[in-house]
């Protein structure tokens, strides 16, 4: 079925939506954007990823094209138009188009925004209940990962190269430590169940899950250290998994070809997959 997708002020045909050749997110990247998870047609952790759009258009000096009401109406509107049950909604602002190309920040620019919607099984997924294998990989991004833009060769290149040796997703290394997946938070639990994850910074993007996991495990009584860890300690770890808005939380059963655990899914990561999936049901609008 052909979507209905959001572009400057219009619902449209995916077909019918078109963007300047001289568009700043198509020359340099020059964009940002979220992706909010949809469950019973309804709209998850919203606000955190609302919030974040505000920051990373403010870091890069991008004038929002609309208020984050109106975003929000549009989110809603899509969903009903495309009768999305389970899936994400992704957004996207670019600085827009000067009708040319130079590297400074053109004036007088209206934004471009762009939403559309991705239907996707994200309650049942395979990859929640089986697990996924990661490789490590050398994390080559740039120094600004706090802001989210679209500028996503770096992740896409780490991600190709670990479905090319047959596992799921890469984990990002950078001098020893372990900062991120390509497309995700990165935790491990130890041997005595201690929660260990990397702590904000700009060296890594600020989670709306991560931040949400964080404070159901404080609650679950589960020991929570924000610090960087080697490969070396995950491999040794009891358990480790992954969040982002559309996985939530995705167990990883192998990294590096090693086991980690038992080789199943583990305790920790399934339980706060399952009360993080049970309040943000709860809390969708
Ligand atoms: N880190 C990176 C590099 C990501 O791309 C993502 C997903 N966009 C995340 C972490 C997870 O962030 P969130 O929970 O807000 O989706």
């Amino acid at each position: 079925m052909e979507r209905i997708v959001y572009l400057d002020g219009e619902f449209i045909k995916e077909t019918e939506a078109k963007v300047s050749i001289f568009d700043r997110g198509f020359l340099f990247g020059d964009a940002v954007y979220e992706v909010t998870a949809v469950i019973n047609g309804k709209l998850v952790d919203n606000e955190g990823h609302m919030i974040r759009l505000q920051r990373s258009c403010s870091e890069l000096q991008i004038a929002l094209p609309a208020t984050l009401e109106q975003i929000t109406a549009i989110q809603k509107k899509l969903i009903e138009v495309n009768q999305l049950n389970e899936g994400g909604i992704y957004l996207q602002v670019s600085r827009g188009s000067a009708g040319d190309r130079d590297f400074g920040y053109p004036e007088n620019v209206t934004p471009t925004l762009v939403l559309f919607t991705q239907a996707r099984n994200l309650l049942n997924s395979p990859k929640a209940v089986k697990g996924m294998k990661v490789i490590t990989t050398e994390d080559i991004r740039w120094k600004r990962r706090d802001i989210k833009t679209v500028g996503l060769l770096a992740p896409c290149m780490a991600k190709q190269g670990a479905l090319d040796k047959q596992v799921d997703d890469a984990w990002l290394i950078e001098d020893g430590y372990i900062t991120e997946g390509s497309s995700n938070n990165a935790y491990i639990v130890t041997n005595d169940g201690v929660l260990i994850t990397r702590p904000l910074s700009n060296d890594i993007l600020h989670g709306i899950t991560r931040k949400a996991l964080l404070e159901l495990a404080e609650q679950a009584q589960i020991q929570v250290e924000e610090r960087p860890f080697t490969a070396e300690e995950a491999y040794q770890a009891d358990e480790a998994f992954v969040s982002s808005a559309t996985t939530f939380v995705w167990p990883v059963v192998e990294i590096d070809g090693k086991t980690i655990g038992t080789g199943k899914p583990g305790s920790v990561a399934t339980k706060l997959r399952d009360i993080y999936i049970e309040l943000a049901t709860q809390n969708a609008e």
